[in-house]
């Protein structure tokens, strides 16, 4: 397992529902320090909402402000990744359908003008059942 595949698989292995999953995440907890921390601070997290008052330390306010003013570039953990050059194609593509989109309604009443008009069926009264038959329309 791969440090991805556990960040991937890891909201399934906090459910607990999986015997295998668990055995998988866990060894690789046991062989890698970086998923190991990532799994120890969720934990604290976790355990933190689960208590009724959050207090932050007593330096929270001095870190922070201090961190705030660093201007600290803090990467993400688990940033999502786009080639660029699947960016350009899905940017092409999205280009391509909106000038399709923009067309398709003429198309659209061109062929529908050349649709016959539907026949409407007249109702007609009769004297004996069934009263009224259809018979087609002007
Ligand atoms: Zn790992």
């Amino acid at each position: 397992m791969t440090c991805k595949d556990f960040l991937l698989l890891y909201s399934a292995y906090r459910d607990g529902a999986n015997p295998r999953l668990t055995a998988a995440m866990e060894a690789h907890l046991a062989v890698c320090a970086a998923c190991e921390a990532h799994d120890q601070a969720v934990r604290r997290g976790v355990d933190a909402l689960r208590r009724e008052v959050i207090l932050p330390s007593d330096d929270f306010v001095e870190r922070l402000d201090a961190r705030l003013a660093s201007g600290e570039d803090v990467e993400e953990s688990f940033r999502p990744h786009v080639s660029p050059v699947v960016a350009s194609a899905m940017a092409v593509l999205l280009l391509a359908l909106a000038v399709f989109a923009s067309r398709r309604p003429a198309m659209v009443s061109t062929a529908a003008a050349q649709v016959d008009p539907p026949s409407v069926a007249r109702p007609v009264a009769t004297a004996g059942i069934p009263f009224v038959a259809f018979v087609p329309g002007p």
